[in-house]
């Protein structure tokens, strides 16, 4: 790497980023392509001499651009959004820019401590016991995603429980229970370290309970599995679903968790941000009793890709299960078992020095923008709500907790079609084939509902209002032609 021209180079690459947050708005937020667009374009050869950046920069404008899917747009409302910021992209830039690799803490000791400071930093600002904090009998690690968060937690779930009962081979009578709103990466993660998918238990949930798991349910589905001759391991709690934003009752799942000595996991991979806020932190009332938990910063945390925090009580669990000892790492530092060797917390060796960018998006935003941030998207979240309720050809399908606001068009209006589905997926459609804005949907209780997730960094008041117009125009046009 020269410095001069890295200093140039990066200059030019930097500016064609700023161009393209300035234009960010003039670009249709889903890109419409055909599969295969690319490789019509692309020689299949590849370039034996090296080529100028400008050509490559030219490149990524006329053939990559078209081909994203702008989630940085301010009229990106679809999935969960993927929060990004100067301070984001400042860590991302350092992290690039040394490119150590801190497997474990001889190989780079900053990445190492600040990744466990950071980790406290972040568990003291949702006022997480002291029980999940190094500063307290826990830690925590950084991982790129909530899967890998959740395949290393039921790894260790896995192996406790195997080591009591004697071995491998009862591996097919661990049960593992989450909600029919949990992420799927869960059953994912499950399958992944050696659960039957038929031990994977789905707790239906319903409207009575606005999506929140029923902990009498999962108390009879354990009784039931201890009956057969199974043993109940692990029940995840969704503090945020992705479907509605449903709060699962962590104090109560706790309980049951507690009884029958299962692991509890708190997925707050989207709603764990708003936790920061006073006001919001009750939704997390009851992680006392859980054993590990995790949120994505990446989602809502002004924190760019990838970043996943999880803490976890019993560290030593984890790394039970994922140490590994190979001579070419050995070294005085791990032997001394004063230090966090990381490769230990995670699956892959290799790791990014990701603490560097939560931990300049928390000091240069400080506590009260960060608050701010998360409370805006709300107060956006709240007048689109109230756009919903005032026009009576729409409804709220379930009540707003967060940023993420489902409705639908009730199915009066849609009149013939079945239960409405038809017409609100004809309405997503046509939102989105604008260009203008993009939502995206779930099925809840047998419901097709629109999701509107406010949270993008650039969004603002305007652009909410001008989604409710795009809505309204598009539902006009569909219910004149049905
Ligand atoms: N859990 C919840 C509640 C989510 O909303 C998501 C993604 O949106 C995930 C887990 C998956 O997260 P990741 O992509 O980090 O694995």
């Amino acid at each position: 790497l020269d410095p001069v021209s890295f200093t140039n180079e990066s200059k030019a690459v930097i500016d064609f980023i700023a161009d393209y947050y300035e234009n960010i708005e003039k670009y249709p937020v889903q890109s419409s392509v055909e599969p295969g667009y690319l490789s019509a374009r692309f020689p299949d050869s590849v370039p034996y001499c090296p080529e100028p950046l400008e050509d490559i920069l030219k490149d990524v404008n006329d053939c990559i651009i078209p081909g994203l899917t702008h989630w940085q747009s301010p009229n990106f409302f679809a999935y969960f959004q993927a929060n990004a910021s100067t301070a984001g992209f400042l860590g991302e830039m350092l992290c690039s820019g040394f490119n150590v690799v801190g497997f474990n803490w001889i190989s780079s000791p900053a990445a190492t401590e600040l990744e466990s400071i950071v980790l406290d930093w972040m568990g003291k600002l949702l006022k997480l016991p002291s029980s999940f904090l190094f500063a307290g009998t826990g830690g925590g690690v950084l991982h790129g995603s909530t899967c890998e968060a959740a395949v290393c937690v039921l790894a260790a779930a896995r192996d406790k429980a195997l080591k009591e009962l004697g071995g491998w081979e009862h591996i097919t009578k661990l049960v593992v229970y989450a909600s029919d709103q949990t992420h799927f990466t869960f059953q994912k993660a499950a399958k992944l370290v050696g659960i039957p998918p038929s031990n994977f238990r789905l707790i239906e949930t319903s409207f009575s309970t606005e999506f929140s798991m029923s902990p009498e349910m999962v108390r009879s589905a354990i009784e039931d599995d201890i009956k057969s001759g199974l043993v109940p391991l692990f029940l995840c709690a969704t503090m945020g679903t992705t479907p509605t934003g449903a709060v699962d009752p962590i104090a109560e799942l706790g309980k049951v968790t507690t009884e029958f000595k299962l692991w509890l996991h708190i997925d707050a991979a989207y709603a764990g941000s708003a936790c920061i806020c006073p006001e919001l932190r009750h939704y997390l009332d009851g992680v006392e009793l859980a054993n590990s938990i995790s949120m994505n910063p990446h989602k809502w945390f002004l924190t760019n890709m990838d970043c996943c925090c999880l803490w976890i009580k019993e560290p030593n669990l984890l790394t039970d299960s994922l140490t590994s000892d190979p001579e070419i790492l050995r070294n005085k530092a791990s032997k001394s078992r004063a230090v966090v060797d990381y490769k230990d917390w995670q699956i892959a060796l290799s790791r990014r020095f990701r603490a560097l960018k939560l931990w300049i998006v928390i000091r240069r935003h400080g506590l009260a923008n960060l608050m701010y941030h998360i409370r805006s998207h709300i107060e956006m979240a709240k007048r689109f709500e109230a756009f919903v309720r005032k026009d009576e050809r729409f409804e709220l399908v379930v009540p707003r907790k967060f940023a993420l606001v489902c409705f639908r068009l009730k199915p009066e209006a849609a009149a013939a079609e079945e239960e409405g589905g038809e017409l609100n997926r004809k309405l997503v459609e046509a939102i989105n084939s604008s260009g203008r804005a993009l939502v995206s949907h779930a099925v809840a209780g047998g419901i097709y509902v629109i999701r509107c997730a406010i949270g993008t960094t650039l969004t603002q008041q305007h652009h909410v209002d001008a989604l409710w117009k795009l809505i309204q125009e598009k539902a006009q046009a569909l219910l004149i032609n049905n």
